[in-house]
């Protein structure tokens, strides 16, 4: 099977990707009765395989109940995988207890979709956004102080709103809050969970573009998790795609969108709104819904919704295909 992998940094000081996961699953157990007895699995995420490079971003799209949440915090340890291989730079951190894992936490930190809810109301802004520096020992008070000045400089804030609680700001500055939190301890990786699905479009801009700059100054790789494919295009190096636990298509942001290969990317795309009024684009109407990632179907996952399906996908599994240039495609008639 092609590992699909977004590790071309011409700008790249180590050529060790920072994130690499191989065959990376998590199925969490469905518990029923008085004695909890396993009556099955809901497949969330069933052998997914990636790479970012150092500066690089991978947007990982699909629809809502995909997986790539689970793939992200999997990704992060902040979900214990059921099975595969997560490297942070070239460390196999997949079996290290919270203890050991303690300093490669530093390295990878997340942005949530609700910068509401992730931020602690009773914190200033200020001391959300120290709050790391403390966990992880870094610096005194003096020094904290001043790092925290520089963030909140760096993310669009004001020095003087470093005393204010989080109601008191926007959804847009509250997630600029939630990016001066992820940088304070300087990580390697950052893992986007839909970090601009909840703020309006103007602000989405804004946020993103804040996002694209500090990577240029930071080197920071981004994995960043959305279901809005115009934003993934903006932001992204290279594109995953996936579809009920798997990734079904994988190739540099042109590729994919110029390109699409897989039957459901297709769809994707063609139901994405198109800025100029004058293109006009055939839509694929998908039938039915997402299929339940608790009884998944057998052979092509997406064979329940595909067009083009044929006997053969209601059997095999199609494996990802390399269609030359990191381009790889999990589908039998590719
Ligand atoms: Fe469609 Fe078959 Fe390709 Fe799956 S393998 S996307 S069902 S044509």
């Amino acid at each position: 099977m092609a590992e699909v992998a977004s590790k071309g940094a011409p700008n790249a000081s180590s050529d060790e990707p920072v994130l690499e996961v191989e065959n990376l699953k998590k199925h969490f157990p469905i518990q029923s009765g008085v004695l909890k007895r396993t009556t099955g699995h809901v497949y969330a995420v069933d052998g997914v395989s990636f790479a970012i490079g150092e500066g690089r971003t991978l947007g990982l799209v699909g629809e809502s109940g995909c997986g790539k949440s689970t793939v992200g915090r999997t990704a992060m340890r902040l979900l214990e995988p059921t099975d595969g291989s997560i490297k942070l730079s070239g460390v196999d951190v997949t079996h290290l207890s919270k203890k050991e894992l303690r300093p490669y936490r530093r390295q990878m930190q997340i942005i949530f979709q609700d910068p509401f809810s992730s931020l602690n109301p009773r914190m200033t802004a200020g001391e959300i956004v120290k709050e790391p520096l403390y966990i992880h020992d870094i610096g005194d008070n003096k020094s904290r102080q001043e790092m925290t000045k520089a963030l909140f400089d760096r993310v669009g804030l004001r020095q003087a709103q470093m005393n204010n609680y989080p109601h008191q700001f926007s959804g847009g500055q509250r997630q600029r809050i939630g990016i001066a939190r992820a940088l304070s301890l300087n990580p390697k990786l950052i893992v986007g969970d839909e970090p601009v699905s909840a703020l309006d479009v103007s602000i989405q801009a804004q946020v993103i573009n804040l996002m694209m700059d500090l990577q240029e100054e930071m080197n920071v790789a981004y994995l960043f998790i959305a279901h809005d494919l115009a934003v993934v295009e903006h932001i992204s190096d290279d594109v995953a795609v996936m579809y009920l636990g798997r990734i079904v298509e994988f190739a540099d942001k042109k590729t994919l969108f110029t390109n699409p290969q897989h039957p459901y990317t297709e769809a994707l795309l063609s139901a994405a709104p198109i800025p100029d009024p004058t293109v006009r684009r055939d839509k694929v109407i998908l039938q039915g819904d997402v299929p339940s990632p608790i009884n998944p179907p057998k052979g092509c996952h997406f064979h329940t919704r595909c067009p083009y399906a044929t006997d053969q996908c209601r059997i095999e599994e199609p494996v990802l295909k390399d269609l030359g240039g990191g381009h790889t495609v999990a589908c039998h008639l590719r």
